[in-house]
């Protein structure tokens, strides 16, 4: 996916403040944070959207969720709390068309979201 933003990060053509990676996942500091911590972390694997999960992302999905949560207890926020968003198409504000959850978190975030 030569014209994605998020698959040209993983290759390393657009600079970004990786926190981790792996074989499957890379997070790295949003750059237009709306938290004190917001982290993205997107699988290596391009994936539009989240209509374009299949079984076979099953897992891998689990691993996001997973380091998310393991992100934000190491910045010190499991107890506080930390929300994740996944954003699909238009209505929700899509603007990156490679999956990626949001990890939030550092202040109290408003309930319902916008
Ligand atoms: P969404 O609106 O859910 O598609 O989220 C896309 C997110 O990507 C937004 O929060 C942007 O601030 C973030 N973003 C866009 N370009 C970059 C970039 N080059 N590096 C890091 N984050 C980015
Ligand atoms: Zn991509």
């Amino acid at each position: 996916m030569i014209d994605c933003l998020f698959c040209r990060i993983i290759a390393g053509e657009i600079p970004a403040s990786i926190v981790h990676q792996d074989d499957d996942l890379v997070a790295f500091e949003d750059i237009n944070p709306r938290a004190p911590m917001h982290v993205l972390i997107i699988p290596r694997r391009h994936v539009a959207t989240l209509n374009d999960l299949t079984e076979a992302e099953d897992g891998l999905m689990g691993k996001v969720v997973r380091l998310a949560a393991t992100l934000a207890a190491g910045r010190g926020f499991a107890d506080s709390g930390y929300r994740l968003v996944l954003n699909c198409n238009e209505h929700a504000g899509q603007s990156v068309f490679h999956v990626h959850l949001h990890v939030l978190a550092g202040r109290a975030l408003g309930w319902p979201p916008g």
